[in-house]
């Protein structure tokens, strides 16, 4: 039996960390190639760039697009155009998995930025590829980041919304880590998983439980408090490293499902993650205090615990078998827990968790 985990190269996180991007840059080449995406990019390219100039030839472009095969190979181009020895991505999920992609097809040693904390694609090898109108396509996997670089005044000063999301993708690492360490399933690097993988999932959880709310509180008011500090790390090293290294199973099995239905595409990566999370729970049975330990921390931080809050409704049977039905798809991670599903199963089980949210909600 094989175990593995992987890593980004390194992780440095703290109030104006980005201004050490060219520094950083420098260690691998003087012809960086920064992809900028958001509305974060902009004025941080204003403050930092005669800092960054300052170790390397700086060539910048904006991402505004979808992470689609059409903007990954606009990008190869631009990094071919402009002879760059190394690549950086500054802005949210969607811009990371592209330029995760362009480093990987080109062999450049790659930078992450992330400029929210939504999801916990920066630390991660794993690359989420839609089509141009936003279905998900396939996950491609590449190299782990050479380095992540969070800047916690950047990321704690974005939209809480944002940070609200990144939990939600965060709660998902410990719950699909069980599953997976139960039924002993491969984890995202094809092999098992580690003593330090696990030990990521369950930091991770503990960190949400513990700091997630007053997080949140201090995202809205714009104060970089050390919850913060804490829930930072957690949306992006704890579950980026946990999910790759012990695995996904049913969460996000179910987001995927949920992708393919026009009305979910308002809803962040992460609020239907979090949503597929209390579907899992009733797909596995949880006891009640479990139950409602989770619903009540999705409901205090503004996550989906109805189906209504994801742009569907529970009479709306034909739409929840589409989703269904392709979570369950044979090579859906879905397969990892430890109970046998199919669209039917999980059909009941996301009715199930509608059904408490929505009780949850009123009382
Ligand atoms: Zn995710």
């Amino acid at each position: 039996m094989t175990y593995s985990v992987v890593f980004p190269g390194s992780y440095i996180q703290g109030a104006g960390a980005l201004a050490a991007l060219g520094k950083e840059a420098s260690k691998f080449s003087d012809r960086l190639l920064l992809v900028g995406g958001g509305p974060a990019a902009a004025p941080l390219l204003a403050k930092y760039e005669q800092e960054w100039k300052q170790s390397c030839k700086l060539h910048y472009i904006e991402f505004n697009s979808e992470c689609c095969d059409r903007e990954i190979d606009k990008i190869i181009l631009e990094a071919e155009n402009s002879r760059v020895g190394i690549i950086a991505g500054m802005g949210g999920g969607k811009l990371i998995d592209t330029v995760k992609s362009v480093a990987g097809k080109k062999k450049l040693p790659l930078i992450i930025a992330p400029t929210i904390a939504s999801t916990d694609a920066p630390c991660s090898s794993e690359a989420v590829i839609y089509t141009e109108d936003g279905k998900y396509l396939r996950s491609d996997r590449y190299r782990n980041p050479d380095i992540v670089i969070a800047d916690t005044e950047v990321i704690g000063k974005a939209p809480a919304r944002f940070l609200a999301a990144g939990m939600g993708d965060a709660l998902s690492t410990y719950f699909e880590a069980r599953s997976c360490a139960k039924t002993k399933a491969l984890n995202q690097c094809g092999g098992h998983l580690t003593i330090a993988a696990y030990a990521l999932a369950e930091a991770c959880h503990k960190t949400l439980m513990k700091s997630g709310r007053k997080a949140l509180q201090d995202c809205k008011n714009q104060v970089l408090s050390k919850e913060l500090d804490e829930i930072i790390e957690a949306n992006i090293l704890l579950s980026g490293a946990g999910f790759e290294g012990c695995g996904l199973a049913a969460a996000h099995a179910i987001h995927n499902g949920l992708t393919k239905l026009p009305q979910c595409a308002k809803a962040l990566h992460g609020e239907k993650v979090a949503f597929g999370v209390l579907c899992s729970l009733m797909l596995n049975e949880s006891p009640k205090p479990e139950l409602d330990e989770i619903f009540s921390f999705c409901l205090a931080c503004g996550l989906p615990v109805s189906l209504n809050e994801i742009g569907l409704d529970a009479s709306d049977l034909r739409s929840l078998r589409i989703a269904s039905e392709a979570a369950c798809a044979p090579e859906e991670t879905i397969h990892k827990e430890p109970i046998k599903v199919n669209a039917d199963i999980l059909l009941s089980a996301i009715l199930q968790a509608d059904e408490y949210g929505k009780a949850l909600e009123k009382s």
